[in-house]
């Protein structure tokens, strides 16, 4: 009896002093990860984006990380046209992937997202009854999986821009800073950086400029930690990097008479790349000729000519008809004059990469390594590169060329080429639109300034 009377007045003693000590503390719980998932359903492949953030803390800038990235097997979404079932088959690889990182327990209240870009953009202007079929695919095989499914949607050319801008403001914490003394500051406006996105069917340029957006279709009004961003974004739908290829191909194939061997300057010498009318007359970015056999074969023969090529780049980037001079873009495209810094991720990285000439080269050196690599053999390519993905390492010189030419013609960055940098990650977080996305749509960037928590005692 003397034994249970001792044990119960030490737990008294221990109840009072856990009560006496929480008089004057407040107690940190420990942290429980939260996780978010996205699919990028890109033009030419989709990607599974699963980020992580400490739970508590969600309104905190720069916390969420991205935990791993996954790519789908296969063609982008809206290439499944002629079997949708498959649209959704190509998600199972990367769901499992999600399924075996996020702790079973948490998996239902995991968010999950899947945004399709210019791809299936382009199949719902030619087909909305397929694009709606493939979304309705790829619903049903996310909706076998425990994860909070918020929705499978095409995001509009404007919205994937916006996302992107606030994805690297928010990483590189342009948006909102907690300093060391405990303070939310706003860095200064210098430090906002403007955004260059090149994906397969639609390339994007968003930032804030220094004078107010003029026509209201491209002006995206935001509001985020209190302070207000007027964002000047356009995207131009047929000119992501696949589909500036394909307008190229049709230029100089309609250009030469419709030969069967056409002269391509921006494929390498000796290379030939075979393909049938009806695959290069493939896309609504694209004119098709009254009549034509689709069965038809053309064979586009590389002659490794980088002037030549530089200059075919006039033909599909119009700079000179524009109603709004000097404020354009290319294509007639309404824009402000560009301002601050800009990074430059996706297809721009990809081939800025492989040149070797990531995250930033003065504007001579970037010249003429584009120049050398247009002009050599595809001998000679293999031979250095041949592990390189074919297609890739044949679009390098093109890309290259269009991606100056775009910079520089179209969004005029002539004076200000230092201003670019060419990065694919940041703080090993993909650069893109998804985090923007996925911080929106969870409402995880506040339209107010976050209260600050640290440290109270009672
Ligand atoms: P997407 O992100 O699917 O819209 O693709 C953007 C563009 O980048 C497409 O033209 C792809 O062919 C190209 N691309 C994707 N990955 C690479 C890579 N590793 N190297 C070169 N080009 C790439």
């Amino acid at each position: 009896a003397l034994g249970g009377l001792l044990v119960t007045l030490t737990c008294m003693s221990i109840i009072a002093l856990i009560l006496s000590l929480a008089r004057h503390y407040t107690v940190d719980l420990p942290y429980v990860t939260q996780y978010g998932i996205v699919f990028d359903a890109g033009s030419s492949h989709t990607s599974l984006y699963l980020y992580k953030w400490p739970g508590g803390k969600q309104n905190n800038t720069g916390i969420v990380s991205q935990q791993l990235m996954c790519e789908a097997d296969g063609g982008g979404i809206a290439s499944y046209v002629e079997n949708p079932p498959e649209a959704g088959r190509s998600l199972v690889k990367c769901l499992d992937v999600a399924m075996a990182a996020v702790p079973s327990g948490q998996q239902s209240t995991t968010p999950l997202y899947l945004g399709a870009t210019a791809g299936m953009r382009l199949l719902s202007l030619q087909n909305p009854d397929q694009s709606d079929q493939i979304l309705a695919e790829v619903t049903k095989t996310i909706r076998g999986y425990p994860f909070d499914f918020r929705g499978a949607l095409i995001l509009s050319g404007t919205e994937e821009g916006a996302y992107g801008w606030i994805t690297i403001n928010y990483l590189l914490e342009g948006l909102i800073k907690y300093t060391f003394e405990g303070q939310w500051v706003h860095p200064k406006t210098g430090r906002i950086l403007g955004a260059l996105d090149m994906g397969g069917a639609s390339t994007q340029i968003s930032f804030t400029p220094q004078e107010p957006v003029r026509d209201p279709a491209s002006a995206k009004d935001l509001q985020l930690y209190g302070y207000k961003y007027q964002v000047y974004t356009h995207s131009y739908l047929c000119y992501g990097q696949d589909q500036a290829v394909k307008q190229l191909q049709v230029y100089l194939f309609k250009t030469t008479g419709s030969p069967s061997i056409v002269r391509h300057p921006c494929y390498p010498l000796g290379y030939n790349l075979t393909m049938t009318l009806g695959e290069l007359f493939n896309s609504p970015c694209v004119e098709k000729p009254a009549n034509f056999d689709s069965a038809t074969s053309v064979t586009f023969s590389g002659a490794s000519e980088s002037q030549s090529c530089l200059d075919l780049m006039e033909n599909i980037v119009n700079v000179t008809d524009c109603p709004y001079t000097p404020d354009c873009g290319f294509n007639g495209a309404y824009q402000p004059p560009v301002y601050g810094t800009f990074f430059a991720f996706s297809a721009y990285f990809y081939t800025f990469d492989f040149l070797g000439l990531a995250p930033q080269s003065p504007l001579p050196k970037v010249i003429s390594t584009i120049d050398a690599f247009c002009n050599r053999t595809w001998e000679s390519l293999r031979a250095e590169y041949p592990d390189v993905r074919e297609q890739y390492l044949r679009d390098y010189c093109f890309a290259a060329h269009y991606i100056m030419t775009v910079l520089l013609r179209g969004y005029k960055f002539n004076d200000t080429w230092d201003q670019i940098y060419f990065y694919r990650t940041v703080a090993d977080t993909d650069i893109g639109w998804t985090l923007g996305y996925m911080l929106n749509l969870t409402n995880m960037i506040p339209a107010e300034r976050p209260l600050v928590v640290t440290g109270v005692q009672h």
